[in-house]
């Protein structure tokens, strides 16, 4: 069709729109040369043409040219795309720093990259075109390994040795298959060597970290051949590592099929762990181990086999059983412990807000302060409503109490105390109301002694205080009251008194028998109510000269105390006695009441024995507790309380003298630093009364 066109008309009109002859035209060669011509000429519109010249002289004797183009534009291209993709693979190649090669179908080297030449030592010239087999230390080995190609298409993994011209050595492992023209006639096989020179180093290396463990190891091939063990599994089983290798793992336990099992479960799990198996040595001795084992892979993940490590647990059997057993028992215990902790520290969070009872964290390393929910509901704050600091802290302290409370802080932090406590009044933030606290604040040190961390207990003491404001009040109230009263009614008591004995003495002569008696029990009922009320005003005035400034020597006072009842020692023939006593703080007056009346009684209440009395004295951290025991008629536990209430006894006027008063003074005296004082006693075994003082008081 396209030279269909072109009779008539020169070649060089159509084919290239020339209007002449140009001088290199390939077909005006064949006329000259007389010769056939092939030539390829790219036409103006792009396409490839294969043009083929045959000269020839037509009837006439002209010289003729035939010329028979072929449009060659789709060869053309594929070529083109074919030799950018061997072009591609060719970087490849050299890019791979494994030795590679291809091979013509008759062993002839087709073509090397650089590794290929770098690990024979040979360039590239002197290897193409000779054999491959040269260049190995079995060459018979590597035809083998050639004609596995042809005849499976590939080969894999297949172990050589190529020796370097200077006579190195390198370990290879060669992956090879054939390639193919389109039309599937075999060309060649291409070739990749895989230096394992550093793989068999490495091997090298696992093998004695295998032969370092003392657990028995194996390594099982994918048929459940043994294909190496280490010395402990030699000694587990009695039988020699040649003997071992290549025989089935199953043999040596006794449960074979279990053994099988087990390794079937690697190769669909990919591992197993603590598989429990019994190993039989030759000799018949058994040892119970655990299996751990996973399969291990080629470069490419293929499963070669399995790697197996036993672990011996004859010996530790029992005792892991027990251990186990032991650790689930401390696990619940721990388990029951915690819950219990949390219910308590649930409770205890409630008791604490029952308790109005707030605390607070100062971690002085990270400078955080942390406050309990009750310490902002003393404060009058919602909880996490304000910033838990210092500053906001001393803001709601009663501005009267801030430099106190400031001061004990810093004071106890200067002074190296581990504690201190302090009362202060808090104003409400949310209305503004005025509430006592009792704060109780502990520091924590580290190894160098400094304070780390201090913790505060905050009470809200707000009704303690007002009830002890009232009960203060009504007690001085009372206090007037019996003072007054006292005071007042010994005067019409004196008149009483005094008419009375008048009476009996101006109108002695007159009067009866009956007369006299009956003034008799007048004066007597008036002097015992003038004791009444004179024990009733001592009582009154017991524990107001509470002077905690002053100091009192309590030696001092058990001398003045014994000189004072000397004469009724003396009479008795009693013997007291005391220990080296503490000087405290309080008002001499009240101690010499407080001894003299403990001394007193046990000198009144003595048995039949001449009475024993010794007053003794105890350290208790912040107080003393002083002890006053005699061994006289002892007391009922059940008046144990009631002999401290005032006007009451467990004698008659006229088994022991006395009104009752001693001890309710005592009591109040002791209560008034805010001591304690109790009996023990039993019947006639003595009694012990103690009491305590405050080493300070506040
Ligand atoms: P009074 O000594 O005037 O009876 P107290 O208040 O001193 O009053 O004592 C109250 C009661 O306690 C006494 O009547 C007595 O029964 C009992 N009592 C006190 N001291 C002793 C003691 N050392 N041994 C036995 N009983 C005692």
């Amino acid at each position: 069709d396209r030279f269909g066109e072109s009779q008539g008309r020169h070649c060089y009109e159509y084919c290239f729109g020339k209007t002449s002859p140009c001088e290199f035209c390939e077909s005006y060669k064949v006329l000259e040369t007389g010769r056939p011509h092939h030539w390829e000429v790219a036409a103006p519109d792009g396409s490839v043409i294969d043009a083929y010249d045959f000269p020839f002289t037509d009837a006439d004797g002209t010289p003729m040219v035939l010329e028979m183009d072929i449009d060659i534009t789709e060869q053309k291209r594929a070529q083109n795309a074919l030799d950018s993709v061997s072009q591609y693979t060719r970087s490849l190649i050299e890019a791979s720093m494994d030795p590679l090669v291809t091979i013509s179908a008759e062993g002839k080297i087709t073509d090397v990259n650089e590794a290929a030449i770098k690990v024979t030592g040979v360039p590239r010239a002197k290897l193409i075109g000779t054999d491959f087999s040269n260049y190995f230390t079995e060459p018979e080995k590597a035809r083998q390994g050639y004609k596995e190609v042809f005849s499976n298409g590939f080969v894999t993994d297949y172990a050589l040795t190529i020796r370097h011209k200077d006579g190195r050595l390198t370990d290879v492992l060669y992956n090879a298959s054939v390639y193919k023209d389109s039309a599937g006639n075999v060309l060649g096989v291409f070739a990749a060597a895989r230096d394992v020179t550093a793989q068999k180093q490495v091997s090298q290396y696992a093998r004695s970290l295998l032969e370092a463990s003392l657990d028995p190891l194996v390594t099982i091939s994918a048929d459940g051949k043994i294909t190496d063990v280490n010395e402990a599994a030699v000694k587990v089983t009695g039988v020699s590592r040649e003997k071992l290798i290549g025989t089935d793992f199953s043999d040596y336990f006794t449960e074979p099929e279990k053994a099988r099992q087990g390794y079937r479960r690697v190769f669909d799990k990919g591992f197993v762990k603590d598989y429990p198996l019994t190993v039989r040595h030759r000799d018949g001795t058994l040892t119970d181990v655990l299996y751990n084992a996973t399969v291990y892979k080629d470069t490419r993940g293929n499963v070669l086999g399995v790697f197996a490590a036993a672990r011996d647990v004859t010996e530790k059997k029992l005792a892991e059983r027990e251990l186990d057993r032991y650790r689930e028992h401390l696990e619940e215990l721990v388990g029951e412990r915690t819950k219990e902790l949390r219910r308590s520290e649930a409770s205890l969070a409630r008791a604490q807000e029952i308790a109005h009872l707030g605390s607070w964290e100062l971690d002085l390393v990270h400078d955080v302060l942390t406050w309990s929910d009750e310490v902002y509901r003393i404060f009058g704050l919602q909880p996490n409503e304000f910033g838990a600091t210092y500053e906001a802290f001393l803001e709601r302290v009663h501005p009267d109490d801030r430099d106190s409370v400031d001061a004990a802080y810093s004071g106890s932090v200067r002074q190296g105390k581990n504690s201190y406590e302090i009362e202060h009044r808090v104003v409400r933030a949310d209305s503004g109301e005025v509430r006592f606290v009792h704060e109780k604040c502990e520091h924590f040190r580290d190894e160098a002694g400094k304070i780390v961390r201090s913790v505060g207990m905050v009470h809200d003491i707000t009704e303690q205080k007002q009830h002890e404001q009232q009960l203060k009040r009504s007690n001085e109230n009372l206090e007037q009251f019996a003072y007054v009263a006292s005071h007042d009614l010994q005067e019409p008591l004196r008149v009483m008194a005094s008419y009375s004995q008048l009476l009996e003495k101006r109108y002695k002569e007159k009067l009866d028998q009956d007369a006299k008696d009956f003034i008799e029990f007048i004066v007597d009922a008036a002097s015992r109510m003038q004791t009444l009320i004179t024990d009733l005003l001592a009582y009154s005035r017991a524990g107001r000269q509470n002077l905690a400034s002053s100091r009192v020597d309590c030696n001092e006072v058990m001398r003045k105390v014994t000189a004072a009842l000397s004469k009724t020692i003396e009479a008795v023939d009693a013997r007291v006695t005391w220990d080296k006593l503490p000087v405290v703080a309080g008002a001499e007056i009240s101690f010499i009441q407080l001894f003299q009346n403990l001394i007193g009684n046990g000198l009144k209440f003595r048995g039949s024995k001449p009475p024993e009395i010794s007053v003794s004295v105890r350290d208790n951290n912040n107080e003393w507790i002083f002890s006053v025991g005699d061994n006289g008629i002892g007391i009922e536990p059940q008046y144990n309380e009631r002999i401290f209430q005032i006007f009451q006894r467990l004698h008659s006027r006229s088994e022991h003298a006395g009104t009752g008063i001693g001890l309710s003074i005592c009591k109040k005296i002791v209560e008034s630093w805010e001591g304690r004082i109790w009996v023990e006693s039993e019947p006639d075994e003595g009694s012990i009364f103690y009491f305590t003082v405050p080493k300070e008081r506040r």
